[in-house]
């Protein structure tokens, strides 16, 4: 559990804003709710080092504020096994409500998927709950301005659906399909993205929507989604591998985003495996993304077939056993173990979790994976390490991408004005 600590780092000028003492407790007691979604007075006083008295006071402006409300014991035990505030059990038996949790519709956040082919946004509750969801499939690569409009269209078109106010949410969170610089929030577009070379989408997206815009790359979305929402939960070290037609990693290291100098830590798709493998978009040869990619599995049968085969057609090849396939997926399969075995060796996880779209390909990829991972790793960073498929799929970037919104609610709802429910 990390109490202070932020999963990811906030820009330098939020980091540099001055502390407002009066708003530190609020803070500290709704960061605790938004770690662990149901807890005691008692709980709260341990966890926030705040005297009784104060939690007790501070408890009740957050309650009048419509902040935080009273559960039962029954929905507790409900929202502790599902970490989830609307789990709600309705039953109101046994002991009067004594725990507190947030109130979920209290704010809200925006998730942003700008993906190669797609953008997708949700709108979450306070609890990370996605309250609604749409997507829309473009051409993003080579057409920022229409992406761009694009997500503004979505987001209209939830707050106006869902009724909720532009004043109710908590910012908006940018995942994209490109190495995102940490400190400037520039892309590195350059043979990933070709049409957004010199645009600054957060920017832009801020300046469209009035919203506090955070931009984070699509991996270190992932990695963030199944550590609040997915199969990572509690897992303080965790790399999370992307396997789309872009490959890359986020990294939790200690309960910490690892982003590295510029914030292009785990680009995991570019490490070479081949070393006399197909020249990469990047302009290196026989990068793991040549080899390991949906879009590279299809070329390799078009080629050997002489027919067009399509990234949509891999998962009914694999389904009928299709020999050519499977050998594919396995050799696949053997190279992301020997890129997963270095990673391993270097920053010890306990848990690996791959996700993007050969995630579904399932044992034809994970046994060579394991296989090969286990070869190239000491029995003692071995033997405790799981590799397992991401539980959230395909919403996984566009969770991450509201959880980096979320992550903020706690500094943003405590220290501005309580407003009455
Ligand atoms: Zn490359």
């Amino acid at each position: 559990m990390h109490a202070t600590a932020p999963d990811y780092p906030a820009p330098a000028e939020e980091r540099q804003a001055p502390i407002n003492l009066a708003s530190l407790g609020r803070v500290r007691v709704l960061r605790a709710l938004n770690e662990t979604p149901a807890l005691s007075r008692a709980e709260l006083v341990e966890r926030t080092g705040l005297a009784r008295a104060t939690v007790g006071s501070v408890v009740d402006d957050l309650i009048d504020a419509g902040l935080v409300r009273k559960t039962t014991d029954i929905d507790a035990g409900l929202i502790r096994r599902t970490g989830d505030p609307n789990a709600a059990s309705g039953v109101r038996t046994g002991r009067p409500p004594q725990l507190l949790s947030l109130e979920p519709r209290a704010a809200y956040a925006v998730g942003l998927d700008v993906g190669h082919d797609h953008v997708r946004a949700v709108l979450t509750d306070l609890a990370g709950t996605v309250q609604w969801d749409s997507s829309a499939q473009l051409d993003v690569d080579g057409a920022p301005e229409s992406a761009l409009s694009t997500a503004v269209t979505l987001l209209d078109r939830a707050m106006d659906e869902l009724e909720v106010e532009r004043e109710r949410i908590l910012g908006l969170g940018l995942g994209i399909a490109c190495p995102v610089d940490k400190t400037t929030g520039a892309l590195h577009a350059e043979g990933i993205m070709p049409g957004w070379v010199g645009v600054q989408p957060a920017q832009e997206l801020g300046r469209r929507t009035g919203l506090e815009v955070r931009i984070i790359n699509d991996a270190n979305a992932g990695v963030l989604a199944e550590r609040r929402f997915g199969v990572a939960r509690d897992c303080a070290n965790v790399v999370y591998i992307r396997l789309s037609s872009g490959i890359g990693a986020g990294v939790m290291c200690d309960g910490r985003m690892l982003l590295g100098h510029g914030g292009l830590a785990g680009e995991l798709g570019h490490v070479t495996v081949e070393p006399n493998g197909a020249v990469c978009r990047c302009g290196n040869r026989g990068c793991l993304e040549t080899v390991a990619s949906p879009p590279a599995i299809a070329a390799l049968l078009t080629r050997s077939w002489g027919r067009p085969v399509s990234t949509g057609e891999l998962t009914e090849l694999l389904r009928t056993g299709d020999r050519g396939t499977l050998r594919a997926v396995e050799d696949a399969g053997d190279a992301v173990g020997r890129a997963l075995a270095f990673t391993a060796m270097l920053l010890n996880p306990e848990l690996i979790v791959v996700g993007g779209d050969l995630a579904a390909a399932g044992e034809a990829l994970f046994a060579p994976m394991r296989r090969s991972l286990m070869r190239s790793t000491m029995t003692s960073h071995a033997e405790p390490l799981r590799i397992v498929p991401g539980s959230l799929g395909d919403d996984a970037g566009v969770r991450g991408a509201a959880a980096l919104v979320l992550a903020t609610a706690p500094e943003r709802l405590g220290q501005a004005p309580l407003l009455a429910a």
